[in-house]
C-alpha cells in the first residue's frame, strides 16, 4: 500500500535498523522500545490488521512466528524469555495498520493484563 510506513520499510523505501529478513517476512527494532529489546516483526505482503487473514494466509503468519523465535535466539533473550503481542484495532491500541507483531524483552515484563481491568 502506497502511504503505508511498514510497507515502505519493506520495499527499502525507508530506513529501518533490520535484524532478519527473509522473503516474506522482515523484523527491524521498533522506534520508541517499550523494553530493551522491542522489535517488530512484519509480514512483507500488506495486511490491516488479523482481522483481514484468510486460510491461505496461515502459512506467512506462521512464519512471523517463526523469525520472532530466531530473533530472540539472535538477540540473546530466547533463554530469558519473551512477549510476542499484536495489537488489532482500536481497543488494542492498534496504531500502524499492517500486521506486525511485537517481540518484546530484556527485562522482567510483568503481567499482561492488570486484574483491575477485567
Ligand atoms: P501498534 O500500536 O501496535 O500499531 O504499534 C506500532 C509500533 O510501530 C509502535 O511501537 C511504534 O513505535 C512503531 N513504529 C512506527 N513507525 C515506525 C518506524 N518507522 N520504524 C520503526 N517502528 C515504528
Ligand atoms: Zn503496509
Amino acid at each position: 500500500m502506497s502511504d503505508c510506513i511498514f510497507c515502505a520499510i519493506a520495499s527499502k523505501k525507508s530506513p529501518a535498523n533490520i535484524e532478519i529478513e527473509t522473503d516474506n517476512v522482515i523484523a527491524f527494532h521498533d522506534l520508541h522500545k517499550d523494553a530493551p529489546v522491542h522489535i517488530l516483526v512484519v509480514p512483507k505482503k500488506h495486511f490491516e490488521s488479523l482481522n483481514d487473514i484468510k486460510d491461505s494466509d496461515g502459512l506467512i503468519i506462521g512464519e512471523l512466528f517463526l523469525v520472532a523465535k530466531q530473533v530472540a535466539e539472535k538477540l540473546n533473550i530466547a533463554k530469558s524469555g519473551y512477549r510476542c503481542i499484536i495489537n488489532t484495532n482500536q481497543d488494542a491500541g492498534q496504531v500502524v495498520k499492517h500486521i506486525h507483531l511485537h517481540l518484546l524483552g530484556g527485562k522482567p515484563l510483568g503481567p499482561l493484563v492488570q486484574k483491575d481491568l477485567k
